[in-house]
């Protein structure tokens, strides 16, 4: 192998290999420079111990490691979050909760705000960004998945209290006007969970029982104790899930039940009201 090479070099190397954005991706991410500085200087050549490190990320990335844990970082909502194996990557999917969010409380002053099994956080931070006016607490039940929350709250500017808890366990009596969470929902015999991404991300952010729907069921059921009289619970889900989480949320006493449909059409999110006969 040669000592070093030059960006063109560096990029025609890897095209045997992986994906050619993703080669892009993690160049720059070695290199710690602009998009625009692979297409303006092709020729520009490469330390030896990039080209060194380079080389590794796209042999990973070859074996199946994905493109978010090999540069440690991934996009969400327009802003740059951490992410390590310890948290689930974030999807472009699950910004419709935060677009539902917003629309229910821009301008409510002090809302508080529930964000349940937050992983990398980007919801929390996400929500308090957006509605700078809100009191936003976040839970999750992996130490390793609060340290990656905080740290992109603490980058992003982002108020958020962090709270150690399994579901509601650890949330006392206290009361919210909105819960969301983007909870485990894929059957744990699901092939997916062999394929792509999902083999190296934390199998306890994505499987929740025989059907997908155990974490869903749980939350559904004990949300009413922890929201305030007409408040909303959010949840995302899988795509063939959406009746039955209406039916959770019907069974559980909630009022103005719906779902709503993802980027792709499928619906993705239900919710609905708790008007607060608890
Ligand atoms: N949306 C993810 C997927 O299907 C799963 C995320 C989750 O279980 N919350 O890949």
């Amino acid at each position: 192998m040669a000592e070093t090479t030059d960006i063109a070099g560096a990029l025609g190397w890897a095209k045997q290999r992986i994906d050619q954005m993703e080669a892009r991706v993690l160049l720059r991410h070695v290199l710690q420079c602009p998009a625009s500085r692979l297409v303006a200087w092709p020729e520009l050549a490469l330390k030896a111990e990039d080209w060194a490190q380079y080389r590794e990320l796209v042999e990973r990335r070859a074996a199946g490691e994905p493109v978010a844990y090999l540069t440690g970082m991934r996009e969400f909502y327009g802003r740059d979050f951490m992410v390590t194996p310890a948290v689930l990557i974030p999807r472009a999917d699950t910004e419709l909760l935060v677009e539902l969010a917003v629309a229910h409380f821009a301008g409510v002053p002090r809302a508080r705000l529930l964000d349940m099994g937050t992983g990398s956080g980007v919801l929390a931070v996400t929500l308090a960004l957006e509605l700078d006016a809100a009191d936003v607490t976040a839970i999750d039940r992996s130490r390793e998945a609060l340290w990656v929350a905080m740290a992109n709250a603490a980058r992003l500017g982002a108020s958020v209290s962090f709270v150690q808890s399994d579901w509601f366990s650890g949330l006392g009596e206290e009361r919210f006007q909105l819960i969301v969470a983007n909870p485990p929902y894929i059957a744990a015999e699901d092939a997916h969970l062999e394929q792509g991404d999902l083999r190296f991300e934390p199998r306890t952010a994505l499987a929740a029982g025989p059907a997908g729907l155990d974490d869903l069921a749980e939350i559904v059921s004990r949300a009413p104790t922890h929201l305030e009289a007409e408040g909303w619970l959010f949840l995302e889900h899988g795509f063939d899930q959406a009746s039955a989480v209406r039916g959770l949320l019907a069974d559980a006493g909630f009022a103005a039940i719906a779902s709503w449909k993802d980027l792709a059409g499928i619906e993705r999110v239900s919710g609905g009201r708790w008007l607060g006969r608890d």
